[in-house]
């Protein structure tokens, strides 16, 4: 059973090629290998095929941010999942920016979920609720719905491979970046956890990978990696500084290190 921790970058829509192949370059010099860690990148759709070449497969894996639910055809301007197979490992769908600024819909999520999944591409499918939504106490109520959607076509095998990242849209830094108490997440972990058991059962809710993203730097990453059943963080804003983000790893490395040697005792 796969539970290393997954750290993803998101770079959203910044750098440029030479910009990327930079950072790539500069946390390549500060991330070391852990075996219980997995750090994987989402550059721009552009900049995937060069970072690919560069990239040291034993310390970093590619994800896609985006792409069209069909494998082929009279799209103009969208690359498929079957065009990033050999590219990517991951590919985040539903991120909230998607939703709100692309309007992307449940279906439409639910559909690209299933061509990655078609594609031999692992999802990564982003959840949460927008600040209206949580003030008025329908966060279950949403990720309820974004869960069952966004899971539809997918069956039982697949779904223990999945990743799903819990993103509260407050605390987004493009939507306000209010920072979440960790103690606030765990309650929404367990929730998301049983929703994946009613549908699919215990095995599964135990199985699949569940992130946490909203405004995570290098000084706040260790809180959410403690909760109970996080399985890592999605980095938006800080995996564009290579301080930051190679920092986000290291809280990783040192608390599986500290763990490793209390087990020992
Ligand atoms: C994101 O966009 O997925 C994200 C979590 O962004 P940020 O870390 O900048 O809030």
């Amino acid at each position: 059973m796969n539970k290393r921790k997954l750290i993803v970058a998101n770079w959203k829509m910044n750098l440029n090629t030479s910009q990327a192949s930079m950072l790539l370059h500069r946390l390549h010099e500060r991330i070391r290998i852990h075996r219980d860690i997995e750090v994987v990148l989402a550059p721009s759709m552009l900049t995937l095929q060069p970072l690919s070449v560069q990239i040291d497969r034993r310390k970093f894996r590619l994800a896609a941010q985006n792409a069209h639910h069909k494998d082929e055809g009279a799209y103009t301007g969208e690359v498929s999942f079957t065009m990033l197979q050999d590219l990517v490992h991951y590919a985040i769908i539903g991120h909230s920016e998607r939703r709100i600024y692309f309007e992307e819909s449940l279906e439409t999520v639910r559909d690209k979920v299933a061509a990655s999944i078609r594609n031999d591409i692992t999802p990564l499918l982003c959840i949460g609720e927008t600040d209206i939504e949580h003030r008025e106490g329908q966060t279950r109520q949403v990720l309820h719905d974004q869960i069952v959607s966004g899971l539809a076509d997918v069956s039982s095998t697949d779904v223990k491979e999945m990743v799903i990242a819990y993103e509260p849209v407050w605390a987004i830094s493009t939507f306000g970046g209010k920072l979440a108490k960790p103690s606030d997440i765990k309650p929404i972990f367990d929730f998301i956890r049983n929703q994946v058991k009613d549908l699919y059962g215990p095995k599964a809710a135990k199985e699949i990978r569940v992130l946490y993203g909203g405004s995570v730097d290098d000084q706040t990453a260790r809180g959410y990696l403690e909760i109970e059943g996080c399985d890592g963080v999605l980095v938006g804003g800080a995996s564009l500084n290579y301080v930051k983000f190679s920092g986000i790893v290291s809280s990783a490395y040192r608390m599986l290190n500290e763990k490793d040697d209390q087990s020992e005792k």
